[in-house]
């Protein structure tokens, strides 16, 4: 007998689950918003893809916390007769969150490499300056990136603001292979925003990073990703 739809939505949405509990381990923790803010997104009733649910959706351990904090939520309302609210969100946000993955499916970059281990790497725009108009680039070496899943640390240039920024890498012909977005904050004088990039699957060879603050204008530089 053919599944229903509710018995196909509930097969994807454990398939998600696993994936996401399965392919994104994080055993040093790097990065963990910390049990708070996972009980505390947990406890939503909408989605809101910031920093924090970006990185639960991204890392196995967080996610294991976050489906117990919201079995948690469902046990203890269950008296409260708010069950279906947050069945309901529970839902929404495994729909939402495998939408996310069918459009990384769809670049490419983010094929489920089953042991995915992040590496930490820095960015390093401290010096980055824009050239203008008929000035002659200024020879300054082409930052370079390991073409591995990464933890990186993107350094922006000096006198960048804090807040919250959007990044995309594109290739050579202008496609966009991964994008994402963080929030900036001061660090030792330097601006600094942490994030998830898997470049795994990626070809080495030349790209551009671009970023921009919003509701500014994006900015880029040549990078390169080269073999480890
Ligand atoms: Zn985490």
């Amino acid at each position: 007998m053919a599944e229903t739809p509710e018995q196909k939505y509930n097969r994807i949405a454990a398939a998600v689950q696993q994936t996401i509990l399965n392919n994104f381990p994080n055993p040093n923790r790097v990065g963990c918003p910390g049990d708070a803010r996972v009980r505390e997104v947990a406890a939503r009733t909408a989605i809101v893809e910031d920093d924090d649910w970006q990185h639960i959706t991204h890392c196995s351990e967080c996610y294991r916390e976050f489906l117990a904090a919201k079995e948690e939520l469902r046990r203890s309302s269950r008296r409260a007769r708010t069950l279906g609210l947050i069945g309901g969100t529970a839902l929404v946000i495994i729909a939402a969150t495998f939408a996310g993955y069918k459009y990384i499916g769809e670049t490419g970059l983010g094929r489920e490499n089953v042991a995915a281990t992040y590496v930490p790497a820095t960015l390093n725009l401290h010096d980055f300056s824009e050239v203008r108009g008929s000035e002659k680039p200024t020879q300054r070496q082409i930052p370079t990136l390991p073409r591995r899943a990464l933890d990186l640390t993107v350094i922006l240039p000096f006198a960048s603001e804090a807040g919250h920024y959007q990044f995309q890498m594109t290739d050579g012909a202008g496609r966009i292979i991964s994008r994402g977005g963080a929030t900036a904050v001061i660090r030792n004088g330097d601006t600094v925003f942490t994030t998830r990039l898997n470049l795994s699957e990626a070809t080495a060879g030349g790209y551009r990073f671009g970023w921009r603050r919003e509701p500014f204008d994006w900015v880029s530089t040549p990078v390169r990703i080269i073999h480890p």
